[in-house]
């Protein structure tokens, strides 16, 4: 449940909500396990050296290790031409150990990243990334995968029983990583939702912000929500990664000075990030689930 409070709001504390989605998705493998007689199969497609990405998929590895999924890592030189990354990923679709295919983003200039992510079989696209997975959650459909972040997002905001339908929710940022799905989901939900973007007039920015019950801030831009842009009964999800002048991590939202002004914020680090990578191995276990099934 949640961690505790803070100076005025309650956080929300994605490090330990993710521990019970570990705790469900290792009583899902050993049940996999004794049907299958295998663990989930993952595989996480790494091209170059960027050394975010490096950081990002280790951390993703070492949970799928502990929680006993098979991951495996495919390292591809930065100058892969398209046409090689794309026979990796059809390999990877064919193969009926791997039941969850990762492409890590970003993509060298030479590979066109949209098309990277169709060529994942839906069936396996665990990052949810795939334009019918997004088309069948923006349809209000229950099928297909759902972007892990924004799918963490809501198991967040569910865990602190805060409630969606009938409340005024505001997304600020419309990527398809994170503000599109989390837009769709708060839909779905029942919220009456507002989409902000960086050609948003920033009196209405302000405006849609201090209305929001529920404010989901993924720009990637420091300090971008003070303590002016909130409503004092607000939940508020900073999805943001970024570092301050002084290198130190740092969300989208200035956390001191927002604390003190709402009900519920989640912090950054330990807040969206945890929860992106445990709705990943939620998503390979579903993914794995199916494909038992078929
Ligand atoms: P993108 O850069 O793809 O999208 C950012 C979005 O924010 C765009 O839609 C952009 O508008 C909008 N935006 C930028 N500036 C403003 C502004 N001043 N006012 C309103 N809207 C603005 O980023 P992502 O969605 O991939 O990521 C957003 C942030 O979340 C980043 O810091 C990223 O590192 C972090 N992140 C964190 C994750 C986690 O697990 N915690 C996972 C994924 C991302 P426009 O479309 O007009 O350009």
């Amino acid at each position: 449940m949640i961690a505790g409070m803070t100076d005025g709001a309650t956080l929300l504390c994605g490090k330990s909500v993710a521990e019970n989605v570990y705790a469900e998705c290792t009583a899902a493998i050993a049940d996999l396990n004794q049907k299958r007689g295998r663990p989930p199969g993952l595989a996480f497609v790494l091209v170059g050296e960027n050394p975010a990405s490096q950081v990002y998929v280790g951390r993703k590895q070492k949970v799928s290790e502990r929680l006993g999924i098979s991951g495996q890592i495919i390292r591809l030189a930065a100058d892969v031409s398209e046409a090689k990354l794309l026979e990796c990923i059809d390999g990877l679709n064919q193969d009926a150990q791997i039941d969850g295919i990762l492409v890590q983003q970003p993509l060298p200039a030479q590979i066109d990243a949209t098309r990277i992510v169709r060529a994942v079989d839906p069936a396996k696209d665990v990052d949810g990334f795939h334009p019918a997975n997004l088309g069948a959650l923006a349809a209000g459909l229950a099928t297909g995968f759902r972007a892990c972040t924004p799918l963490g997002i809501m198991r967040l905001l569910d865990s602190a029983a805060i409630p969606l339908r009938g409340r005024q929710a505001t997304v600020v940022g419309r990527s398809l990583i994170v503000g599109r799905p989390i837009s769709y989901m708060l839909i779905n939900a029942g919220a009456t939702v507002t989409v902000c973007n960086s050609a948003t007039d920033l009196q209405l920015l302000n405006q849609a912000c201090r209305a929001a019950d529920i404010l989901v801030v993924a720009a990637g831009r420091p300090a971008l929500i003070g303590a002016d842009m909130v409503k004092p009964s607000a939940a508020v999800v900073d999805v943001g990664i970024n570092r301050d002048s002084a290198g130190k991590l740092c969300g989208d939202v200035d956390f001191e000075a927002v604390r003190s002004r709402v009900a519920h914020i989640t912090p950054v680090p330990g807040g969206v990030g945890p929860m992106t990578v445990a709705m990943l191995m939620a998503n390979t276990v579903a993914a794995a689930g199916r494909a038992a099934k078929s």
